[in-house]
C-alpha cells in the first residue's frame, strides 16, 4: 500500500510520484494532506527542505476541476526562483491531467503572460509585485479561486510584501481556503492568520531534524584577511559536485565572484541586483552543471532547491540560526548527504555561539593547513 494513497492522493499521482522516487510522505506532508483535502484552513510550520510544496501541491491539484477554465487555485510565493521551482514540481504533477499551470512574475514578458491569462489557467503560482500588477489591469480574474496559498509567508513579509499580500487576498472569495505555510511564526504572520483565516489548523513541525542529521556542519576559523585563501584550501580538499557560497551582502557576493573568477573557478553569483533574465540564465547554469560555485545572498538562495549541492560555504557567518538553518538546507536536500562549512573570524564568535545554542550542538572545528 503506498502512503500517499492512505492520505487521500489518487493511484495516478502517487505512481507519478513513484517515478520521481517519492515514495513515502514526509512528516509535514503527512499531516498536512488530509487537511487540504477537508477543505480547511491550514497554518503549517516547519523547516525548509521538510517537503511543504508537495503538501499543498498534492490535494489542490486532486480537488481541481480540470472541465472548468477559471482559476481555482493561487499559490503566492515570495521570489520568482521559488514560484518557478513550484510551477517546475506542478507541472510534473499535472502531466496526466489537463490543468494548466502559469507561473507570474515580474521581469518575465507581460504581453506572453496577458496572452496565457486570456487561456484556460486554472492553476497560478505567482510573485506578488506581478500579480497586484495584473490585477490593478484586471488582467486577471480570481473571483473563482478556491484555495489560496502564501507559501514562505515569513519571507513575504520580511521582504515587505504585506500591504501587496492583503490586496491579494481581497481579491479572492471570502469563502475560499487558505493555506499559510512558513518556516517561522513570528507576530506578524500570526495577525495576518487571525485577520483573514477560519479556525485555521494548526501543525508544527518539530525542529530540522532532517536536515540536521544528513548534514556534516564544519567550522573553520579564520580571520578576515585570509578568509579567501583558506575558502579556496577548504574548496581543494573538498572537490564538491556543486557548492553554494553564502555572502552577507550584494556588494560581498560580487567582490568573491569576481576574484575566483580571475583564478579560473567555475562560479557565478546570485543576488537581488540582477536582472530577472541574468537570474535565471545562472540558475539554468548552475542546475546544469555548467557552474560549480554559486555566490549568493540569503534572500536570492532561499528555498532554493538544486540536485547535486554537495556543499554549503558560510563565506559570511549568518546573523541568526533560522538563517543557518536556510543556508545549510540548501545542500543534504533528499537522500543526499551534504556538507556546510562556517567560516568564523575572531569577531564572528558571538554569532557562532548563538547558532550553536540555537541548533542545541557544538559544532566540528577544523583546521585548515595552509600551503
Ligand atoms: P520545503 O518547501 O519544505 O522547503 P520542498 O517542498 O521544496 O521543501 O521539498 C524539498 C525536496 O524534497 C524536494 O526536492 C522534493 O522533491 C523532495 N521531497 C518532497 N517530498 C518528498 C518525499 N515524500 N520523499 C522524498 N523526497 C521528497
Ligand atoms: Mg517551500
Amino acid at each position: 500500500m503506498n502512503d500517499f494513497k492512505k492520505l487521500g492522493v489518487s493511484h495516478q499521482l502517487s505512481s507519478r510520484l513513484k517515478s520521481y522516487g517519492i515514495i513515502s510522505p514526509t512528516p509535514i506532508q503527512e499531516k498536512a494532506i488530509p487537511i487540504v483535502f477537508s477543505g480547511k484552513d491550514l497554518i503549517a510550520q516547519a523547516q525548509t527542505g521538510t517537503g511543504k510544496t508537495l503538501a499543498f501541491l498534492l490535494p489542490i491539484i486532486e480537488r481541481m476541476n480540470p472541465t472548468k477554465s477559471t482559476v481555482q487555485a493561487l499559490i503566492v510565493a515570495p521570489t520568482r526562483e521559488l514560484a518557478l521551482q513550484i510551477t517546475t514540481e506542478a507541472k510534473k504533477m499535472v502531466e496526466h491531467v489537463s490543468i494548466d499551470v502559469l507561473a507570474v512574475y515580474g521581469g518575465q514578458d507581460v504581453e506572453r503572460q496577458l496572452h496565457k491569462l486570456k487561456g484556460s489557467i486554472q492553476l497560478v503560482i505567482a510573485t506578488p509585485g506581478r500579480l497586484l500588477d495584473h490585477i490593478r489591469r484586471k488582467t486577471i480574474d480570481l473571483s473563482d479561486v478556491s484555495t489560496l496559498v502564501l507559501d514562505e509567508a515569513d519571507q513575504m513579509l520580511h521582504m515587505g510584501f504585506l500591504q501587496d499580500v492583503k490586496a491579494v487576498i481581497h481579491e479572492t472569495p471570502s469563502d475560499r481556503q487558505t493555506l499559510l505555510f512558513s518556516a517561522t511564526m513570528p507576530e506578524d504572520i500570526r495577525k495576518l492568520a487571525n485577520e483573514y483565516m477560519k479556525h485555521p489548523e494548526d501543525i508544527y513541525i518539530k525542529q530540522q531534524h532532517v536536515i540536521i542529521d544528513s548534514i556534516k556542519q564544519i567550522v573553520v576559523e579564520t580571520t578576515d584577511r585570509t578568509k579567501q585563501d583558506t575558502l579556496r584550501m577548504v574548496m581543494k580538499n573538498e572537490q564538491p559536485f556543486l557548492a553554494i557560497i553564502f555572502c552577507r551582502t550584494k556588494r560581498r557576493a560580487s567582490k568573491l565572484t569576481e576574484a575566483l573568477l580571475a583564478k579560473r573557478y567555475l562560479v557565478d553569483e546570485l543576488h537581488g541586483d540582477l536582472t530577472q533574465a541574468k537570474r535565471e540564465k545562472v540558475m539554468k547554469a548552475f542546475r546544469e552543471c555548467q557552474i560549480q560555485y554559486l555566490v549568493a545572498t540569503d534572500v536570492a538562495a532561499r528555498g532554493l532547491d538544486v540536485e547535486g549541492v554537495t556543499h554549503v560555504f558560510n563565506y559570511d557567518i549568518p546573523h541568526d540560526v533560522e538563517s543557518y538553518i536556510h543556508r545549510i538546507g540548501r545542500t543534504g536536500r533528499a537522500k543526499e548527504v551534504g556538507v556546510a562549512f562556517t567560516f568564523v573570524a575572531p569577531k564572528d564568535r558571538r554569532h557562532l555561539e548563538a547558532i550553536e545554542s540555537g541548533i542545541g550542538m557544538k559544532l566540528e572545528r577544523q583546521k585548515i593547513e595552509r600551503y
